[in-house]
């Protein structure tokens, strides 16, 4: 690596992050050295952003290193598990001070929020491409999977869904919608809510790909199908004027959401309610897991459909 590359760390990832007592060993070795406390468990995920597939080259590149972490602390968040760690593969098509500058302000202003430190990664020249990987914690034994949903289950989903697909619809048709815009380039990725689930709820996954396609996850790892009441979907006003319209696809089909949807027995529902509240943390009851495979969605008319998914899928044309 050239010098100047080793410049870049230093002025950009070395202390960019919050500094943790344990690590033992951060960024400038071969690798960082990191103190796993006993009776915890290391949940690990990794998620890539590449221009031209997840983002234009001309996306502004603070809203970008927020969002490259935010989504990874979304799986986190999904687990249940507390964000520890990070590390940052980035590859630039030149050594740009300012569009680094923006994108790490973006990036470390979240890891800092969540007391997360960056602990390594690697920097080349190249097209435009983004890998985060975080590293949290779990207390051994415990983690949030999508399989462990019981049929009886309430499903919930937290904050509301489809405003990133309808903010991201507006971008392309050339206008902006200022109330949504940063609920698709600066995700909140609900943390507390995955601690709060953690010990309550049966299963969860966190919302990329869309509500359907999502839930689909959910209900093939727990061998169950669900019921949706569209009725109950959480939703932003300009979003619900679309599905008035008749248009589900926004908050069915949209991604980016990196809202968290959840099963929970009937019986710990108002317990968790009462934590939300307290916990400043909006949850909404859409539906329940069933015994018969598949999503079944009941329009607000009462009509009942057994839609294919319609969840973005990158191998689909
Ligand atoms: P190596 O050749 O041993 O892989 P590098 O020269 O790639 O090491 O990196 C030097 C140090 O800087 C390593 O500790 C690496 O983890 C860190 N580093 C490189 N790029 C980044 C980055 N984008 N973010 C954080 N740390 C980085
Ligand atoms: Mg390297």
């Amino acid at each position: 690596m050239a010098a100047s590359e080793f410049e870049l760390i230093r002025r950009f990832f070395v202390d960019a992050t919050a500094a943790r007592a344990d690590v033992t060993l951060g960024i400038g070795d071969d690798c960082a050295l990191l103190q796993v406390p006993p009776g915890k468990t290391l949940a690990v995920s990794v998620d890539t952003l590449v221009v031209d597939r997840h983002f234009g080259a001309d996306v502004d590149p603070e809203a970008l290193g927020h969002k490259a972490l935010a989504v990874n602390l979304s799986d986190l968040a999904a687990m249940g598990a507390t964000p520890a760690w990070v590390t940052l593969a980035i590859t630039l098509p030149a050594a740009d001070d300012a569009w680094l500058g923006a994108f790490m302000r973006g990036f470390a202003g979240l890891a800092r929020a969540h007391g997360v430190q960056l602990v390594g990664g690697d920097t080349t020249r190249g097209p435009l491409s983004i890998t985060v990987q975080v590293q949290g914690l779990l207390p051994s034994g415990c983690g949030l999977r999508r399989a462990g949903g019981q049929v009886g289950d309430r499903l919930f989903v937290s904050g509301t869904v489809g405003d990133a697909a309808l903010a991201l619809r507006a971008r392309q048709g050339g206008t902006a919608l200022p109330l949504l815009q940063p609920r698709l380039d600066r995700p909140t990725p609900r943390v507390a809510l995955g601690l709060l689930l953690r010990d309550v709820a049966h299963a969860a996954i966190d919302v990329s790909d869309g509500l359907h396609a999502d839930l689909g996850h959910l209900c093939t790892a727990s061998g169950l199908g669900a019921r949706v009441w569209l009725s109950e979907l959480p939703l932003s006003p300009a979003v619900r004027a679309a599905c008035e319209a008749g248009d589900w696809q926004l908050p069915l089909g949209g991604g980016d959401d990196y809202e968290l949807l959840f099963s929970i027995a009937p019986d710990r529902v108002a317990t968790l309610q009462e934590a939300c509240t307290a916990a400043g943390e909006s949850i909404h009851e859409i539906g329940e897991l069933v015994t018969e495979p598949g999503i079944a969605l009941i329009y607000p008319d009462g009509r009942e459909s057994r839609g294919a998914p319609i969840g973005y899928d990158h191998f689909r044309d």
